[in-house]
């Protein structure tokens, strides 16, 4: 399967603010030699080696992770943030264009929704979209956004086909099935599984992880152990954790500890505070990888959640 990031902020949308684009450039170019801008093979040589948090950035949007299936090209969406508009712009590109989205809800937070009124291929008739979430009144609850004053636009009245489910097992898109698990977070969020051709990936996002998701519960074990990609909540450092507890979201260093009890290959770290810029989200990284070094864990790849990512499994 493949995995591509739309979205990765959490809360809200947080764009990069003029004076972060003006200390970006200046940071560069107090680097800058002439040496570096003396031929084009050296400009790309100069830019290739600038630190990610100078020459790109982790991005502003709210959460939206798409999952290609390997067999059947189905496609999956976990949650509505406003990365969504840009997959909608992406896959207007595609050739031929996907004519259904498997659509899933971690939970109905704004930062989860908003990018739905804004998703080009929900406008279009011969477009099906599928809604699934284990939480109740789903069509209600996307619809009860899209009524004036909020937006001119009802749902009802978008185009495309939808369908609505309320899940109550696991749901079979493609050759896959996929699992729900109740998540820690305020009014309850839910994670997803999804396994194909022996890869096993979970979203997890706004979960404040506690002693029940470590312990060796026959529920947890089936759902976490051994997965090869896990892409999990990592909001806080961990004083900004104490300071929020019970605000729902989980410090990077506990997400680590909780990759590292089951055995998780791959973690995601995601949904990035709204308040974090680029430099800070990458020292967080940073520190994440001391943290696993120095508490001697092995077998954990990290990767910090960016737009634009695409991962394949
Ligand atoms: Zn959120
Ligand atoms: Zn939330």
């Amino acid at each position: 399967m493949r995995v591509n990031f739309w979205g990765v902020r959490g809360s809200l949308p947080a764009p990069q603010l003029p004076s972060q684009i003006k200390s970006k450039i200046s940071a560069i170019l107090e680097q800058i030699t002439p040496e570096d801008i003396a031929s084009p093979e050296n400009r790309e040589r100069f830019l290739a080696g600038l630190p990610p948090w100078l020459f790109g950035t982790v991005g502003g949007n709210s959460p939206c992770v798409s999952v290609t299936l390997e067999d059947t090209r189905e496609f999956i969406i976990f949650d509505c943030g406003s990365g969504m508009r840009e997959m909608g712009i992406a896959m207007s590109q595609e050739k031929p264009k996907p004519s259904r989205y498997h659509i899933f809800f971690s939970h109905f937070h704004w930062d989860h929704l908003q990018g739905l009124p804004f998703f080009n291929p929900a406008y279009d008739p011969s477009v099906k979209l599928d809604f699934y979430s284990p939480m109740q009144n789903l069509e209600k609850v996307l619809a009860g956004q899209m009524v004036a004053p909020y937006f001119p636009v009802h749902l009802e009245n978008m185009g495309s086909q939808k369908h609505f489910y309320l899940m109550e097992e696991p749901v079979h898109v493609g050759n896959v099935s996929i699992q729900y698990k109740k998540m820690n977070h305020p009014g309850d969020s839910y994670s997803y599984m999804v396994c194909e051709n022996g890869k096993r990936f979970i979203y997890a996002t706004d979960t404040e992880l506690t002693a029940p998701d470590f312990m060796k519960t026959e529920e947890n074990t089936a759902f976490f152990e051994g997965a090869d990609m896990i892409v999990i909540d990592c909001q806080y450092t961990l004083g900004e954790a104490i300071d929020k507890y019970n605000w729902g979201h989980s410090a990077f260093s506990l997400a680590v500890d909780f990759a590292a009890n089951w055995g998780i290959k791959h973690m995601v770290m995601f949904h990035h505070d709204p308040t974090y810029n680029d430099r800070k989200l990458y020292n967080i990284l940073q520190s994440a990888r001391w943290y696993i070094e120095r508490m001697n864990i092995k077998g954990i790849e990290l990767t910090l959640a960016t737009e634009g990512l695409e991962i394949s499994l």
